[in-house]
């Protein structure tokens, strides 16, 4: 172990007490259609990987409740119950719809779980398609989460609205398992769920690589992390081709159609669930919108990334302020002084 010679006796307990849990468990195992990634840290390599199996049951937990990828998921079995008919939830359900409706009212509805049949009439799944005008109509009355009423351990769908778990089911996930690795005393643990990281205790100064937004592959600036969640949202990895014309995987519920490509929009959250929705929010409203919605929110950071022919702008919130490192020469960096104005860095 190593000693601490000249930092006064607390920071040498603290980093003995680190030094102590350096024993660190990697996994990557393919989750809800992504890739999981784990790094868990405990006094010893047993601790650890008890802890990481935990993690990783806590996960497949939540894919399994749900994923409509899953025709057996319980959110499947409730988008397949009957319009009017009452659906007894799980608890774990009762408790992410609970969250989700919170985000979908928090955004005015630019985060919507409600919109499956958009994802449907979009061929989201499919690579893409053009809708016709009566599918879209139709999309757009059967609402949203308005229809779903849920309470007393029950959900009822007031129309042929479906639920869809893309834009939050990955942040469920990581606080589920986040959440079991801090029972179970795991003091420092990053979890990567398909991009989004979030992280337990001690992972503070944790680099978060965000990618050009047309190009997954190249990480052009990071963002440092101070516990927490970073999501981001945008179209270098799942975007769609409608009529030889790229188009957004991330909708716009209100008009339903796909939300203008902005580039890319990450957010920085306490939680995942917060993170995941409303990097999806943020991109839905828009950069000006967003960011400046966003910088009047307390315990929330946002930055937008966009490449234009003047080259690569990203715009973030203050709180961001010196956790933001660019990785590439052509990368300007600004930041909202006050939601409405933006001063260079
Ligand atoms: P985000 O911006 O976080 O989410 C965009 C996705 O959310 C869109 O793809 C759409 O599904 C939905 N969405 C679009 N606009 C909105 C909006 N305004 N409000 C609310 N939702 C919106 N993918 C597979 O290929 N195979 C699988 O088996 C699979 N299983 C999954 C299981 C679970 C439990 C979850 C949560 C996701 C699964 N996925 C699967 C989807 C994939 O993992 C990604 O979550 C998803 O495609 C996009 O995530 P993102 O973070 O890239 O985009
Ligand atoms: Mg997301």
């Amino acid at each position: 172990m190593k000693t601490f010679t000249s930092l006064p006796i607390w920071a040498a307990l603290a980093g003995a007490a680190l030094a102590a849990a350096q024993e660190l468990v990697e996994r990557k195992v393919l989750a809800m259609g992504t890739v999981l990634e784990l790094s868990v840290w405990a006094e010893t390599r047993a601790q650890a990987l008890e802890a990481s199996e935990l993690a990783l049951r806590e996960v497949e937990r939540v894919e399994t409740c749900l994923s409509t990828w899953k025709p057996e998921s319980e959110l499947s079995r409730l988008n397949r119950t009957p319009v009017g008919e009452p659906f007894e939830l799980s608890s774990d359900l009762e408790r992410h719809l609970g969250r989700a409706r919170h985000l979908w009212e928090w955004t005015e509805g630019a985060f919507d779980p409600g919109l499956g049949l958009l994802v449907q009439a979009w061929g989201l799944r499919e690579g893409g398609r053009q809708p016709s005008q009566s599918e879209l109509e139709q999309a757009l009355a059967a609402g949203s989460m308005a229809s779903l009423e849920v309470g007393g351990g029950r959900a009822t769908r007031r129309s042929e609205m479906q639920l869809e778990e893309g834009a939050f089911g990955k942040g469920i996930g990581l606080d589920e398992a986040c959440a079991v690795l801090e029972r179970a005393g795991i003091r420092k643990a990053v979890l990567n769920l398909g991009g989004q990281v979030r992280f337990v205790g001690q992972a503070d100064g944790w680099p978060y690589g965000v990618a050009h937004p047309l190009e997954r592959g190249e990480i052009v600036l990071e963002v440092v992390s101070r516990g927490g969640s970073l999501a981001t949202s945008g179209n270098s990895e799942r975007g769609l081709v409608v009529g030889g014309e790229r188009r957004s995987h991330i909708l716009d519920p209100r008009k339903g159609t796909p939300a203008p490509d902005v580039g890319s929009m990450t957010v920085w959250a306490r939680d995942a669930t917060t993170a995941d929705a409303l990097s999806t929010a943020l991109f839905v409203l828009g950069p000006e919108r967003g960011l400046a919605w966003a910088a009047r929110q307390d315990g929330l950071e946002a930055l937008h990334l966009i490449s234009s022919p003047q080259g690569l702008q990203a715009t973030a919130t203050p709180g961001l302020r010196g956790r933001i490192r660019g990785l590439v020469a052509e990368l300007e960096l600004t930041f909202l002084a006050t939601p409405a104005l933006a001063t260079r860095e």
